[in-house]
């Protein structure tokens, strides 16, 4: 009988892994599985831009596994059954149970509403595809003058703020954070943020928090009322409920906690890869919930599941957080690098070639998770890394 691997998610992190697992480990022992919701890799990166009006490329998984022998499901994970290793789906045949030896679990993260009542009823997002079309069809429908109100200071607020102010010029654009819009960035990068937001005219108001939403009016702490015609929630992420749920060890904003090999602490024959996972990073502190983190989180909780199941050493991969890119708008960002503890360098890299940098990693994060191979993998963010540190120095 063989060994069943069911992955988990097939976004940035389970698609590669997957691969690699498939590359790695012989069909005649081996059965790999994958799980995901939509039957397509979704961009996440760029689901800022779907929502502002752009297309993404269609990139179906059938066609990316084709010929890998990874048996693909489309169908929303439910529940997983830690105990009895089996995983509840429900997909086009009703639902169904797929029993596993080993789990992958990388089933990526969702909106933190934070316990503010409105935001799932009222609130658009674009932490997942169907809710980027949703506020894509919203902002559409809005008239010259309408209202956007994006809430939160952090890298999906800025992107998504400056995206549809950009694309959509004759909307009036908002932004309302409870502590300074992007108040962890560096001297240069942040005058860099105020200008572009200035320039798209952005209104910013800071140490506000949002209390309620409705589906007109934004209520905030100090008894303030915005009025919104769309308000979209950027206020961080949380991981899906699924694995507290299953009784996983979890960190309060629901990742699963593993150890240095990506397994999780409380049940080892589960591994945990991407934004799903609560690891401590090489500076000693958690990793954030990034594109980056997710493919070193992959890369070694790839390698260790191949390990355990083969004997063979377990590689250790990188677990560094190095900076942000961030853009704004189509022709415009930041390249903030941080440094061992975290804190932003006082340099940046702004304006175009930012933006033409951020650009290359999207295109070049998507473009491999397609090629999953250790090798190609680790150059692709050795290259990055070594860009970044050199325009930062110029
Ligand atoms: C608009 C936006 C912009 C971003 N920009 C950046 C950036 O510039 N740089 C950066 O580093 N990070 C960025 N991020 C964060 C980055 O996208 C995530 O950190 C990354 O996608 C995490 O990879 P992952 O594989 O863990 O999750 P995902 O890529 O989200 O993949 C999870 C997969 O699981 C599937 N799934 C989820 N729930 C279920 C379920 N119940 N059943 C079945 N399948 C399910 C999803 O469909 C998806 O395919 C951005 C995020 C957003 C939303």
């Amino acid at each position: 009988m063989k060994h069943r691997i069911v992955v988990l998610g097939a976004g940035y992190a389970g698609a590669v892994s997957a691969g690699f697992l498939a590359r790695q480990l012989h069909a005649d022992d081996f059965e790999i599985t994958v799980v995901n919701a939509e039957p397509d890799f979704v961009e996440r990166l760029r689901l800022h831009q779907l929502a502002a009006g752009y297309d993404l490329r269609h990139r179906p998984l059938a066609e990316m596994f084709a010929g890998t022998g990874i048996q693909l499901r489309v169908a929303r994970v439910l529940e997983v059954d830690a105990g009895r290793r089996n995983v509840t789906i429900a997909g086009d045949g009703g639902i169904d149970q797929l029993e596993y030896d080993t789990l992958l679990y990388a089933l990526g993260s969702t909106i933190a509403d934070h316990g503010v009542p409105g935001v799932e009823e009222f609130g658009f997002h674009v932490a997942s595809r169907p809710a980027a079309l949703r506020l894509r069809a919203r902002l559409d429908e809005l008239g010259e003058g309408a209202e956007v109100l994006v809430v939160g200071g952090n890298l999906t607020a800025i992107e998504a703020a400056t995206e549809i102010a950009e694309s959509h010029p004759g909307l009036q654009v908002s932004l309302v954070t409870r502590g300074e819009l992007g108040g962890w960035l560096g001297p240069k990068a942040r005058r860099h943020l105020l200008r572009a937001f200035d320039r798209f005219g952005i209104a910013i108001y800071e140490n506000t928090t949002v209390t309620r939403v409705e589906q007109h009016t934004v209520s905030t702490g100090d008894g303030s009322v915005f009025t919104s015609d769309a308000t979209v929630w950027t206020a961080g992420f949380a991981a899906h409920p699924i694995a507290a749920a299953a009784g996983l060890a979890v960190a309060a904003d629901g990742r699963i906690t593993v150890d240095r090999q990506l397994r999780s602490v409380s049940h080892p024959d589960i591994y945990v890869a991407g934004d799903s996972a609560f690891v401590i990073g090489d500076n000693g502190r958690e990793l954030p919930m990034s594109c980056a983190s997710a493919g070193f989180t992959s890369t070694q909780a790839t390698a260790s599941i191949i390990g355990d199941l083969t004997g063979r050493e377990i590689a250790a991969a990188a677990l560094p957080y190095v900076g942000n890119h961030i853009s704004l708008g189509r022709r415009d960002g930041i390249l903030q690098l941080v440094d061992g503890e975290a804190r932003s360098r006082r340099g940046a890299v702004c304006g175009r070639p930012a933006a033409r940098v951020k650009s290359a990693i999207v295109g070049l994060s998507g473009w491999a998770v397609g090629r999953p191979n250790f090798g190609k993998l680790r150059h692709h963010y050795r290259a990055v890394r070594e860009t970044s540190t050199e325009l930062v120095a110029r």
